[in-house]
């Protein structure tokens, strides 16, 4: 893995940085590339397979195959159910998980775990410091010849949020999140499982709006497109949405900073997505 470029874009007539995580690699790539790595710098004599679970989109699962393939090992994934539909045309995220070889299993009675490593839900889990700390690291870098920056980017977990604060604290940069997958207190408990002392917790900046986590909305849609068109770079639809409605709901409190996003990656799951704005929207 290598340091991921900084691009200058232009969104509503304010210039912002954006850091191409996306680019790390063309299969390993985003937050979960980074949440991963420890996987891929360490050895893990007679480990044979990965286990893990979540949810049958996830950006994580897709990352884990690519993991799997990468280190010889099997890949068992664990999850409630399947829609209909997916199971009759995969595509996205679980439509390459397969090709890579993922196996589903639909209850944790069937997995065997000898030989075996447990990967919690999305990536999340200490493990995850040790590649967000060299993102965190390359910020630093970045930050040198830049003023007042700050950075800023979506919450699923939190954990990449998180791990960036308290890396970032002693250097006086402050990182910016709204969550996406539940409310404020949420955020906060996932922030406590990870780090009790507060003053390493990002801020949280709420939007106006309360959205539902994989659901669809025109204006998540509309500011996805007009920051594709806008900046030439295409961003996930199922996080960017929010961290792009932050950057536009407090574009006066981020007015006289320089902004770092995190382009987190996902652009595989984007195939599923679009599909399901089409049939929703006619897009
Ligand atoms: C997983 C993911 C997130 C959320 O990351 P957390 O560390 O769980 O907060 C945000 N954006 C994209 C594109 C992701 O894949």
């Amino acid at each position: 893995m290598i340091n991921s470029r900084v691009d200058e874009v232009y969104f509503r007539d304010k210039k912002i940085f954006i850091k191409r995580d996306d680019l790390l690699d063309i299969d390993f790539s985003g937050n979960k590339a980074r949440k991963l790595y420890y996987y891929i710098k360490h050895n893990f004599d007679g480990i044979k397979k990965i286990v893990s679970r979540g949810s049958i989109q996830s950006n994580a699962m897709y990352s884990m195959s690519v993991l799997s393939k990468i280190k010889g090992w099997e890949f068992e994934y664990i999850i409630d159910h399947i829609p209909k539909f997916l199971l009759d045309n995969p595509q996205g995220n679980y439509k390459y998980a397969l090709e890579n070889g993922m196996k589903i299993k639909y209850s944790n009675e069937d997995i065997d775990m000898n030989k075996a490593i447990f990967v919690d839900e999305g990536g999340r889990g200490k493990e995850a410091y040790f590649g967000v700390e060299i993102l965190a690291q390359e910020i630093v870098e970045f930050a040198q010849n830049i003023q007042n920056m700050v950075v800023v980017l979506p919450s699923g977990t939190g954990t990449t949020a998180l791990f960036l604060q308290k890396y970032l604290y002693s250097y006086g940069i402050k990182v910016y999140t709204t969550p996406c997958v539940g409310d404020k207190d949420y955020l906060i408990a996932q922030f406590n499982m990870l780090e009790k002392n507060s003053k390493y917790h990002p801020q949280i900046l709420l939007l106006d709006k309360k959205y539902h986590f994989g659901k669809l909305y025109k204006n998540n849609y509309d500011i996805w497109l007009e920051v594709k068109n806008s900046t030439n770079i295409e961003f996930d639809l199922l996080y960017d949405p929010k961290g792009w409605l932050m950057v536009e709901q407090y574009s006066k409190f981020f007015k006289d900073k320089n902004i770092l996003y995190i382009h987190q990656g996902g652009l595989i799951g984007n195939e599923s997505m679009i599909l399901r704005y089409k049939r929703k929207y006619g897009y």
